[in-house]
């Protein structure tokens, strides 16, 4: 059998990347999956191909900074699959630059996205996995969300770090109702994330780093499986992954 045969995961920013490769990897372990982000063309894609190899997803147009679509995706997976029982907050932005080039807007859109988006999903989840008293909440940080750097930046690392926190917390206030929550914290992974970076000088900062052999989304997506799948006892709470080459 499946390990994940009867099992209903959500995944956020499901579009592109980390969260379109957890997507098919859950779904390839038997989880219905409901992929959620705002590029309709990309889910339907994406649906088409886990559905071509027998596994069952929906696409739902979600922006997570909308608290309302992010409660309607919740109550949307609840009424199609039945309930919700892995929610994989992974949508997030990365606008890196320093502070003091006036990119207020930028830090305005990571908070929004890679924190209140992560907030307004999970609130509308707890509801749902609270009543079947069972539930795993995913939360992609980033080693900037361990360690700050100039090369990550403050702000980005601030969101981040903002989600491990709201993490432990959420793991201590959950787990009388056998609802697991785990941190996933990739170093530098080959997806599109640094593409909108507007800073030059963020953008050059980073060229080091690329020019590594650096993760795949799938290796995210695996270690995302194996959180999951463990026997109800076992509460993987923290997962730090860095390209072998990376040095911080
Ligand atoms: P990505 O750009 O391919 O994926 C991010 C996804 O989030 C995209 O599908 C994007 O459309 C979606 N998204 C952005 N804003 C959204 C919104 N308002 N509503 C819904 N969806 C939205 O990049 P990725 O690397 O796959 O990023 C996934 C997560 O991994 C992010 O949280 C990122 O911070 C984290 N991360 C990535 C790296 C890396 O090196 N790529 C490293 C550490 C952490």
């Amino acid at each position: 059998m499946v390990k994940l045969d009867g099992k209903v995961a959500v995944i956020t920013g499901a579009s592109s990347g980390i969260g379109e490769a957890t997507a098919e990897a859950l779904a390839a372990e038997g989880a219905a999956v409901v992929v959620a982000a705002r590029r309709e063309d990309r889910l339907v894609d994406l649906v088409g191909r886990i559905e071509g190899n027998g596994g069952r997803a929906l696409a739902a147009v979600c922006d997570v900074t909308d608290e309302s679509q992010a409660h309607g995706l919740i109550r949307k997976a609840q009424e199609t699959f039945g309930s919700v029982d892995i929610l994989v907050n992974n949508a997030g932005v990365m606008l890196l630059s320093a502070v003091g080039k006036g990119l207020s807007d930028e830090w305005r859109r990571m908070f929004d996205v890679n924190v209140m988006g992560l907030l307004y999903a999970t609130d509308a989840a707890i509801d749902a996995m609270k009543r079947q008293q069972s539930g795993h909440l995913v939360n992609i940080s980033s080693v900037a969300g361990r360690k700050v750097s100039r090369t990550s930046s403050g702000v980005y690392a601030g969101t981040k770090h903002a989600v491990g926190a709201i993490s432990e917390g959420l793991r201590q206030e959950l787990l009388e109702d056998n609802i697991r929550v785990t941190i996933v914290e990739p170093g530098a992974v080959a997806t599109e994330l640094p593409d909108h970076i507007t800073d030059e000088d963020a953008r050059e900062g980073l060229g080091g780093l690329l020019q590594l052999e650096i993760l795949q989304a799938e290796d995210i997506a695996n270690a995302i499986l194996y959180a999951v799948t463990q026997p109800p006892r076992v509460s993987v709470n923290e997962i730090l992954i860095r390209p072998t080459q990376q040095p911080v």
